[in-house]
C-alpha cells in the first residue's frame, strides 16, 4: 500500500535494496515487475514520490486532457484500463478523459500494493563506495540499485527566443495550462504542432482569436483513425528498424489524433491559422520572419518537456543533452542505475501507458540479477 508521511515525518528505515525515484506509470510499471521478480527473495523496495497523490504527471495536465491512446491502448502490465469507460461516455473508450487515467493509476498501485512513499523528494544520489546514496527531503537512504522514473514533467521546454524576458502579455508552457477561462477575449498565440497545441488551441480558439505557430504542417491523423494506429505505426518501425529495413514512415507518435474535440475545431476552421515561428518576442507582441510586428497578449508554450534528472548531476552522468548514456536502460557510466519512461532512447515507446510495461519488465530483470549473490564456485 502507498505510505503517507506527514510533513515532517522522516523515512522509517535508512537503507533498501532497490530505490524506484518516481510514482507515476513508469515507476508503477517498474513496482510491478520487480515485485514479480524479487518474489522469492528477501529484497526491499522503494518507491519516492514527491506528488502527494498517485497519478505522477497526469495529476498536473489541462482540465479537459483526453488521451490520444484509446482504452485499449492505455494498460500498464498486468491491470488492463478499464473498458468500463465505454459504458460511461461513448467516446470514452475512444479518448479517455485524464481523470480516467488518475482512476486508474490509484488503482493500480493500490492492487498490487506497491510500496510507494509520498511525498518524498529525492533531491541527490551519490556514490557512497559499495551503494549508492539516496538524499530525500525525507532523509538519506543507502542503495544497491536506484530506477530513475521522474519522467518529463518537471522539466518543461520552452525554446530560447530572443526577447522572452521582455514580453509583458501572459506566457504559460503546456504543462502549467488548465483551462481557457484566462484567455477569453483575448489574442493567443499557441506554440507547437504536436498533440498538446492542438487539443489546447481546439479549445483556446473557441473563446480567443489564436493563432498556431508551427515550424511546418501539422500532421493530422485521419479523423477515422484513433490513436491505436499511431502505436501499430511505431510497433511496425521499431520492428523494421530492428530488422535492419526501410521504416518508411506511414504515421508517427508525434502525429495529431483527432480527438472529438480537435476534430470539432478543425471542422470549424478553427485550426487553420497557421503561423511560422516568430523572429522575437517584444514588451506587447511579437516580429514575425518578415519583420512586421503584431501586439499578442498570450503566449502558450506546447514545446515538450526534458528529462527531470538533476537529482543525478552528484553522480556526473547527465550529458549536456540532458540524458544520460545507456545500455537498454542502464547507465553505462553508473551500473547501479537505471532509467525508465523517458522517451525512445529508455525503450521504445517507453513514455506511454502501454509502451513502459516493456522497458520496466527488462529493467526489473536486470536489477534483479545484479542483486542476486554471486554464486560460488
Ligand atoms: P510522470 O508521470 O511525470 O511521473 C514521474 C513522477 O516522479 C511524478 O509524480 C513526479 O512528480 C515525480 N518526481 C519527479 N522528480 C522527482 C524527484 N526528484 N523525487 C521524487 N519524485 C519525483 N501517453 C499515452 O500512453 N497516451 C496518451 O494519450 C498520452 N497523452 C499525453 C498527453 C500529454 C499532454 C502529455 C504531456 C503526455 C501524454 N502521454 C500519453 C505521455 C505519458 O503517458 C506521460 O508523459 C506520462 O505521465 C509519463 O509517465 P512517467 O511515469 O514517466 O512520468
Amino acid at each position: 500500500m502507498a505510505r503517507r508521511l506527514d510533513p515532517h515525518d522522516p523515512l522509517p528505515f535508512d537503507e533498501r535494496d532497490v530505490v524506484v525515484v518516481g510514482g507515476g506509470q513508469a515507476a508503477l510499471a517498474v513496482g510491478y515487475h520487480l515485485a514479480r521478480e524479487l518474489r522469492n527473495t528477501e529484497a526491499t523496495v522503494a518507491l519516492f514520490d514527491d506528488r502527494p497523490g498517485p497519478g505522477g504527471a497526469w495529476g498536473g495536465t489541462w482540465d479537459s486532457l483526453r488521451l490520444f491512446s484509446p482504452a485499449e491502448w492505455s494498460s500498464l502490465p498486468g491491470y488492463l484500463f478499464p473498458r468500463h469507460l465505454a459504458g460511461r461516455d461513448a467516446e470514452a473508450a475512444e479518448a479517455p478523459h485524464r481523470d480516467d487515467v488518475l482512476d486508474y493509476l490509484a488503482a493500480y498501485e493500490a492492487r498490487y500494493e506497491l510500496p510507494v512513499w509520498r511525498p518524498v523528494r529525492v533531491t541527490g544520489v551519490r556514490d557512497d563506495g559499495e551503494r549508492l546514496r539516496v538524499e530525500t527531503d525525507r532523509g538519506g537512504v543507502l542503495a544497491r540499485a536506484v530506477i530513475a522514473a521522474t519522467g518529463t514533467a518537471a522539466a518543461p521546454h520552452v525554446p530560447d527566443v530572443p526577447g522572452r524576458g521582455a514580453f509583458g502579455g501572459v506566457q504559460v508552457h503546456s504543462s502549467a495550462y488548465r483551462s481557457p477561462a484566462p484567455f477569453v477575449g483575448k489574442r493567443v498565440l499557441v506554440v507547437g504542432g504536436g498533440n498538446s497545441g492542438a487539443q489546447i488551441l481546439a479549445e483556446v480558439s473557441a473563446v480567443a482569436e489564436a493563432s498556431w505557430v508551427v515550424e511546418r504542417p501539422p500532421r493530422f491523423l485521419p479523423p477515422d483513425v484513433d490513436g491505436r494506429v499511431l502505436f501499430d505505426a511505431a510497433t511496425a518501425r521499431y520492428h523494421a528498424i530492428q530488422n535492419g529495413e526501410d521504416p518508411g514512415r506511414p504515421y508517427g507518435l508525434g502525429d495529431v489524433v483527432q480527438v472529438p474535440p480537435v476534430r470539432e475545431a478543425r471542422e470549424a476552421g478553427r485550426l487553420d491559422d497557421l503561423r511560422p515561428p516568430f523572429a522575437r518576442l517584444t514588451a506587447s507582441g511579437v516580429v514575425w520572419p518578415d519583420g512586421t510586428a503584431e501586439a499578442v497578449e498570450a503566449v502558450i508554450w506546447c514545446t515538450g518537456f526534458r528529462p527531470a534528472l538533476g537529482f543525478l548531476d552528484g553522480l556526473g552522468v547527465v550529458g549536456a543533452d540532458g540524458r544520460v548514456a545507456v545500455e537498454g536502460t542502464r547507465s553505462t557510466a553508473e551500473p547501479r542505475l537505471w532509467l525508465v519512461g523517458y522517451g525512445q532512447w529508455t525503450g521504445f515507446a517507453s513514455a506511454t501507458l502501454v509502451g513502459v510495461g516493456r522497458s520496466a519488465r527488462a529493467t526489473a530483470r536486470e536489477v534483479a540479477r545484479s542483486l542476486a549473490p554471486v554464486p560460488t564456485p
